[in-house]
């Protein structure tokens, strides 16, 4: 169907996406937008990257590191990087020789390393097939005594966001909040870039580039039931959209033994909240699992699982607490009381990335998409190519397409089944075929991809429920 690509030169896991995918993703995101608008939600755009700092700030660097694209390291004008004296000195050949291949480590061995010891214990961190067999400390000293290190201030370094979080969370932080902003809710399509080894990419499923359909939620402990309750509810409202009946919610809570390491270290918290999830969960009704020792570092979450029309299973989305970030940014609201407090936040992403939902909605539907969706919802069929029957055709696309109708026309002089399979081919959702007994009657006969023809109609009546099922998105 022509919905994405992929590149070499783009890169591994980089998708590309084509016209017809693009049509899903801008659909989806109007639904995401309209539902969101409706529920509160205030819209924000940031940038893709930011400064190291701010990955500090948040835990992401170091606890996920490894998940994140190494950093763009940015020297200030007349700033020089780091490099080996070349001028002849009074050493030896074989320290030449090293001093050559050490050139190749310089990358590895930070700036600003000046004291002979200091040196001597970084390079015994350097991974082994760079220290090139090198053990004797001795020789190390003499080497290093043969380097010069340029002057140079340490390089700024930027990062890829891996997460919308940090940049939302500073956005809250951007001006004074009262208990009367709250629940404040922050969303955002926002690109996301993640560094999944390149023997885990997976077509659309795991991808190096994604577009999340993200949000930030921050409200006090009191709102908190609420504000997670409608968070689930919203979910209902797209699994009933997409006809997802088989759904469950993988509810991940920490390891009180792992405190410290794997998660932070606030036992009263993280049994707060946790609390708090189970509560909304029970009284929901919702259909979920419990999960030791899976919750995200800084509170607990929900993955959701859901199973295709195929009965194949995807985890599309999560859901996940938040208590120990926002203070970490410092983010505080003025009380009632006049005092500051630390709001909780809530992340969640129920419609995941476009890739991964994509993904799962190609299978689900098999590629037959419903009409709101679908890359060409209308295509008008004439039934020869004589100027009033084209003209009439063309007619009824205009009305479709002013009414927001992504409505073809075709106008070849193929003969009609040959337009039929290639429509059909095509998976145009819905045919409109016009003949001259339909341009005398007013009508089009029509005929959806799938289930065939279903007779002659009134033009206006099928231009209105068209646009009446689009408008509803209709499964
Ligand atoms: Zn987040």
């Amino acid at each position: 169907m022509e919905l994405f690509c992929f590149d070499d030169d783009v890169g591994p896991g980089l998708p590309l996406w084509m016209p017809n995918g693009t049509v899903l993703i801008e659909e989806l995101e109007k639904l995401a937008k309209e539902t969101e608008f409706a529920a509160g939600y205030d819209r924000v755009r940031t940038p893709h990257l930011a400064r190291e700092n701010m990955y500090l700030t948040s835990g992401h660097l170091p606890y996920y590191a490894e998940s994140m694209f190494p950093p763009m390291e940015l020297y200030a004008e007349g700033d020089k990087q780091l490099s080996v004296d070349r001028s002849e000195r009074d050493i030896t050949e074989s320290d030449k020789s090293l001093r050559d291949s050490f050139e190749k480590m310089i990358p590895e061995l930070k700036a600003g390393i000046r004291d002979p010891q200091e040196f001597v214990r970084a390079f015994k961190k350097l991974p082994p097939e760079l220290q090139n067999g090198l053990v004797d400390n001795v020789a190390l000293v003499r080497l290093f005594a043969s380097l010069k290190w340029a002057e140079v201030n340490e390089p700024e370094r930027y990062y890829l966001k891996a997460m919308n979080c940090p940049h939302h969370h500073k956005i809250f932080g951007a001006v004074p909040r009262s208990y009367r902003d709250l629940p404040l809710r922050l969303a955002e399509y926002g690109t996301c870039y993640r560094y999944e080894q390149s023997g885990e990419l997976f077509g659309l499923m795991r991808v190096r580039s994604m577009q999340m359909n993200d949000a930030h939620i921050y409200c006090t402990e009191e709102q908190f039931e609420a504000e997670f309750n409608a968070v689930n509810e919203m979910y209902l409202k797209y699994f009933k959209i997409f006809g997802i009946d088989k759904y469950l919610m993988r509810f991940s809570t920490h390891d009180p033994a792992k405190l410290g390491q794997k998660f932070v270290d606030q036992p009263e918290l993280w049994k707060k909240t946790e609390e708090m999830v189970r509560n909304v969960l029970v009284k929901s009704g919702i259909n979920f699992v419990e999960v030791p020792n899976e919750a995200a570092f800084y509170g607990p979450k929900i993955d959701v699982q859901v199973w295709s029309a195929i009965g194949r299973e995807f985890t599309i989305a999560t859901n996940q607490v938040d208590f120990a970030v926002p203070s970490r940014f410092g983010l505080v609201y003025k009380d009632r009381d006049n005092t500051e407090k630390t709001p909780l936040c809530i992340h969640r992403a129920p419609l995941g990335t476009h890739e991964r939902f994509i993904g799962f909605l190609i299978e689900h539907y098999a590629g037959n998409f419903p009409l709101w969706l679908s890359p060409v919802q209308v295509r008008v069929l004439p039934l020869g190519d004589e100027e009033p029957l084209v003209e009439y055709a063309r007619g009824i696309q205009a009305e479709l397409r002013a009414a927001g109708i992504r409505a073809e026309i075709d106008a070849t002089n193929n003969n009609i089944k040959g337009k039929v399979l290639q429509a059909e081919q095509a998976k145009v959702h819905t045919m409109l075929v016009v003949g001259n007994r339909d341009l005398e009657a007013g009508n089009v006969s029509v005929r959806i991809h799938g289930q065939g023809n279903l007779g002659a109609k009134p033009r206006a009546e099928v231009i209105a429920d068209i646009i009446q099922s689009a408008k509803e998105r209709r499964a």
